[in-house]
């Protein structure tokens, strides 16, 4: 493109402005869906493969006021900033359901809730975690924390120092998306982690693909190695549920397992289920 004066190029890609564009309807759908409370968590079933039982679950977050989804919304919350707001009532709002559960009669179901890359490089968020869990009268261990490989390679030692203090107000860390962030063994033995979570791109495909095979056998020996728990996420035929079994992992995530709920129906399928 040519340089144009004062107006950059950009002004004549229409490509370019149609993104933006949108980018911008979609913070503004954010923005609105804080304002009105209409974000909601969805809760997704954790299982221990061998005995069926729950393990945890996994907070993913809902917002009826766009109609994409996170994995396209919570990058655009994450450059404009509104993550932090969004991760703030997301904390509260997984207390808040735990408490629920917990008086409406059901055992301590963990809630594992992720954190951004941008909360996970603020120093201040351990603090605000311990806060968190103590205004509503939780154990520290009723919350778990997903971190992503890349936001953890992002900063190792930052990474590091981070972890340690959650770890240190007894909560469980867990490593997500492991597989697509290109962590050294090295790293890994570092980080002050409990539990991994083998990619879905891994999972999904391994009835029907032997290199996914070799890839989720040797995380899961890496894993158990270094003494952390795996678990496998996007688990959608028997077949992957046998693989991983048979392979040494001991948990699992999926659509074949559960599906995404909300925190009442949640509840009914859990005493469906009678454990
Ligand atoms: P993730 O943390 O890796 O979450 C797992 C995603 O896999 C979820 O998509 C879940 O619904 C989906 N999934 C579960 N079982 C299966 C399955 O059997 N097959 C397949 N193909 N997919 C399955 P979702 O809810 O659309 O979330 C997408 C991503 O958005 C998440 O990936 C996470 O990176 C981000 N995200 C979602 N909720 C939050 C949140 O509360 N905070 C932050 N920071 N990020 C979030
Ligand atoms: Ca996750
Ligand atoms: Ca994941
Ligand atoms: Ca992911």
């Amino acid at each position: 493109a040519k340089q144009a004066g004062s107006n950059n190029f950009q002004f004549y890609s229409p490509e370019y402005s149609a993104e933006t564009r949108l980018q911008r309807v979609i913070e503004q759908q954010l923005k609105s869906a804080l304002r009105n409370s209409t974000f909601h968590l969805c809760y997704q079933p954790v299982l221990d493969v061998e005995t069926g039982r729950i393990v945890s679950v996994e907070a993913l977050l809902r917002c009826h006021e766009t109609n994409i989804g996170p994995d396209r919304f919570i990058p655009i919350a994450e450059t404009t900033g509104i993550i932090n707001p969004i991760g703030r009532w997301l904390l509260a709002e997984a207390a808040r359901q735990h408490k629920a559960w917990l008086d409406h009669g059901l055992p301590l179901i963990p809630i594992a809730v992720n954190v951004s890359v941008v909360e996970f490089r603020d120093r201040d968020f351990p603090n605000r975690f311990e806060d968190t869990v103590s205004e509503h009268g939780i154990e520290t261990n009723a919350l778990q924390l997903e971190v992503t490989e890349t936001a953890v390679m992002d900063d190792v030692e930052h990474a590091i120092a981070m972890l340690s203090r959650l770890q240190a107000l007894g909560v469980k860390i867990l490593l997500d998306d492991f597989g697509t962030g290109h962590s050294s063994l090295a790293y890994l033995a570092r980080l002050p982690l409990n539990k991994v979570k083998i990619d879905k791109s891994f999972v999904t495909p391994l009835d029907k693909d032997k290199t996914s095979r070799v890839v989720t056998n040797a995380m899961i020996a890496l894993s158990r190695t270094l003494g952390l728990e795996v678990v496998a996420e996007g688990v959608e035929t028997e077949g992957a549920l046998e693989y991983i079994r048979t392979h040494g992992c001991t948990q699992a995530q999926g659509y074949y397992l559960g599906q995404p709920m909300s925190g009442a129906d949640f509840e009914h399928w859990y005493w469906e289920k009678g454990q």
